[in-house]
């Protein structure tokens, strides 16, 4: 019987379309195409994290060196973990389930889709985002966009918060903020 419960879970977990995107409205430049979760699905992750095996496709034009960047997302997948959850970075290792019954696995499952600016997106309620997570799919697509004063790929731990609990609609947001900000920039600005 539990394992019944567990596959059914399991199943749900697939299907879960679980799409945010932090808006970027009003920014003056022109944002790049349209990325959807079909465009990102059909990257070549070819990259992968020292540390978490995370699977990344980095897109033309971002400058930020290659092993850089993978240090980054693996660096800051650990201090959110470590920040947002009791067992710590650990968890990014195994399946996790969270207190909805949603099993997230290992972060070596999790896709990353790095590109180098704002992009057009196909969400309700915006048309341009800098960050999406697509959950259907497990990936993330996070803009190496320079804010001044802020980290860059700053988007990166607010869609890691997405994967781990975060409603697409921000609902729950106030339980991650303290995890997925940057204190030295104020992302009331940037985000949605
Ligand atoms: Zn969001």
């Amino acid at each position: 019987m539990a394992m019944k419960y567990l596959s059914v879970f399991f199943v749900l977990t697939i299907m879960l379309v679980t799409v945010s995107c932090d808006s970027l409205d009003n920014f003056d430049t022109d944002p790049d195409p349209l990325i959807t979760a079909e465009i990102a699905d059909s990257q070549d992750y070819n990259l992968v994290t020292p540390i978490y095996g995370m699977q990344v496709s980095i897109d033309n034009g971002v400058n930020r060196g290659t092993q850089d960047i993978l240090d980054i997302l693996d660096r800051r997948a650990e201090q959110f973990l470590d920040c947002q959850f009791v067992e710590g970075s650990e968890l990014g290792f195994e399946d996790f389930m969270l207190n909805n019954g949603t099993i997230v696995p290992p972060l070596s499952d999790l896709r990353v889709y790095v590109v180098p600016k704002r992009y057009r997106c196909d969400v309700p309620g915006t048309s341009v985002c800098n960050g999406t997570y697509f959950g259907g799919v497990d990936i993330v697509t996070v803009a190496e966009t320079d804010f001044p004063g802020c980290d860059v790929f700053l988007p990166w731990k607010h869609e890691l918060g997405h994967r781990y609990g975060m409603d697409a609609n921000h609902t729950n947001q106030s339980d991650f903020q303290s995890c997925i900000g940057d204190a030295s920039c104020d992302i009331d600005n940037i985000f949605d």
